[in-house]
């Protein structure tokens, strides 16, 4: 069981030029330390009885200054004012935690290496390219996780990203001169990212990378733009690279209720989150008003992502948001995302064709109309050899079945019905059109919930744990 009670610790990065740190310990652990103390400038104060090569060659050379041999109460007192950082850093664990206790009474942050628990601070695994510093951490809890994913995220940063910040740094006047407001600036950033100037920059060509970022300043416009894009069913990792990117980049997310919160947490920390599902009321904001305020924010120069459950244009009314925009002349990109079809499919294990029983699959939509009638091709749908999808028909189960068998299919035909398909607590129930209304009511089935109906769910199955 995790302890979430257990505090986290807060990133922060310090400036060490000229500091006073004092380093208790001589060998490797201690060694390791200083080697990334010096690499920051600090000043280096050692208290040790025994100096490792590496340790004696800094001293030797004046990096480092021994001062005193022994870590006693005394010593320790003497030598710790003054100092803005102290690393216990023998492989005595009770020497480690005595210095840390003197260091937190006199206010001064402390790292006990490898134990966090006396520690006010630690020493994250980090990876450094240039000005480019990235710091991972597991607060001391998985060393080894850490290390994994320090690997994960190294392998991801292209070569020559330290040159690219670089050169960044080197234009910031040059843009915040020519680009005075803060949104354009940005823009003109991540267009310079998302294209071959930056490659330009990584590859150390400064000329040319300023010929392209000067391009996209004079062409860059303050114009707003809207992203449809389709986040999936739910889990997080059916994400495509795209719509990741873009939730990177939005200076507004506007989604509604389909989405889980796991997904909202890959937007941009400092991109607007403006929900416009169900309101108070049970009411879902109407389709014209969600239209009007994508229209407002982009012609107020913003980019607006608009995130929807799955694919944006099956059940989505994405196609009525692009018509609006297109009305008003409002640039847009259409991302598709993994329908609930797609997903409870594979999550549940359902195959949605099947070479001996279904050729052909029908996606269609459960809601009935205000007046609770279903209106839907039932011939087209009661036949065999195929598979019929429907979204949106929770409440409208038993009707839906009893209208199938009605229009020819029998009562015995295989159907299934995948709540939540793909999130955690996904669950499936399988049976037939005769008992799958009341089964589904024993079990509590809401919404969201997506209905599979074909000799298909015969096929299903699960992998061996
Ligand atoms: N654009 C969406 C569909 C929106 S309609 C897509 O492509 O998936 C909403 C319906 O989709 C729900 O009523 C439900 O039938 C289905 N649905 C969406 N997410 C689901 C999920 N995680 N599990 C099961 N059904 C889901």
């Amino acid at each position: 069981m995790t302890n979430i009670s257990e505090p986290a610790w807060f990133p922060i990065a310090l400036r060490l030029d000229g500091v006073r740190v004092l380093v208790v310990g001589g060998g490797m652990i201690a060694a390791n330390k200083v080697r990334l103390l010096l690499a920051h400038r600090a000043r280096v104060e050692v208290i040790a009885g025994r100096l490792d090569a590496e340790m004696q060659r800094w001293e030797d050379e004046g990096s480092i200054t021994c001062i005193a041999s022994t870590a006693d109460e005394a010593t320790l007192r003497a030598a710790m004012p003054g100092c803005r950082l102290v690393y216990a850093a023998t492989d005595d664990r009770d020497v480690n935690r005595a210095a840390a206790s003197i260091a937190r009474a006199m206010n001064i942050p402390v790292c006990a290496v490898d134990d966090p628990q006396p520690s006010t601070f630690i020493t994250p695994a980090q990876i450094h390219r240039g000005l480019v510093r990235i710091a991972i951490s597991t607060g001391g809890a998985a060393p080894v996780l850490a290390r994994r994913l320090r690997e994960q995220v190294e392998s991801t940063i292209p070569e020559g990203t330290g040159a690219l910040a670089v050169f960044m740094q080197q234009q910031r006047e040059h843009v915040g001169t020519a680009c005075p407001d803060i949104s354009r600036r940005r823009q003109v950033w991540e267009t310079f990212l998302d294209g071959a100037g930056a490659q330009a920059a990584r590859n150390g060509d400064a000329s040319r990378a300023r010929a392209i970022l000067d391009d996209i300043i004079a062409t860059t416009a303050t114009r707003g733009e809207v992203w449809l894009v389709g986040a999936g069913p739910g889990d997080p990792d059916l994400l495509t690279l795209r719509a990741l990117h873009l939730m990177q980049n939005a200076d507004c997310v506007l989604y509604d209720q389909l989405l889980s919160p796991a997904l909202l947490d890959r937007v941009r920390r400092d991109a607007e989150l403006v929900f416009v599902g169900k309101r108070r009321n049970n009411h879902t904001m109407p389709q014209e008003e969600i239209n009007a305020e994508l229209i407002r924010r982009a012609q107020a120069g913003q980019r607006v992502l608009r995130l929807k459950g799955g694919d944006p244009f099956v059940f989505g009314r994405g196609g009525e948001e692009i018509e609006a925009l297109l009305e008003c002349a409002i640039p847009f990109q259409v991302v598709p995302g993994i329908t609930a079809a797609n997903g409870c499919a594979a999550y549940a294990g359902i195959p949605l064709t099947h070479r001996d029983c279904a050729q052909a699959c029908l996606f269609v939509t459960g809601h009935a109309r205000a007046d609770g009638t279903l209106h839907l091709p039932w011939d087209s749908m009661a036949r065999p050899g195929q598979t019929v999808v429907i979204y949106m028909g929770v409440s409208a189960l038993p009707a839906l079945c009893a209208k199938l068998v009605e229009h020819g299919l029998p009562a015995e035909w295989p159907a299934a019905i995948v709540e939540r398909g793909t999130r955690a607590d996904q669950r499936v129930l399988t049976g037939t059109l005769g008992n799958l209304p009341a089964q589904a009511a024993r079990a509590g089935v809401a919404s969201p919930a997506l209905i599979i109906v074909g000799e298909v769910v015969r096929h299903r199955v699960i992998s061996p744990a």
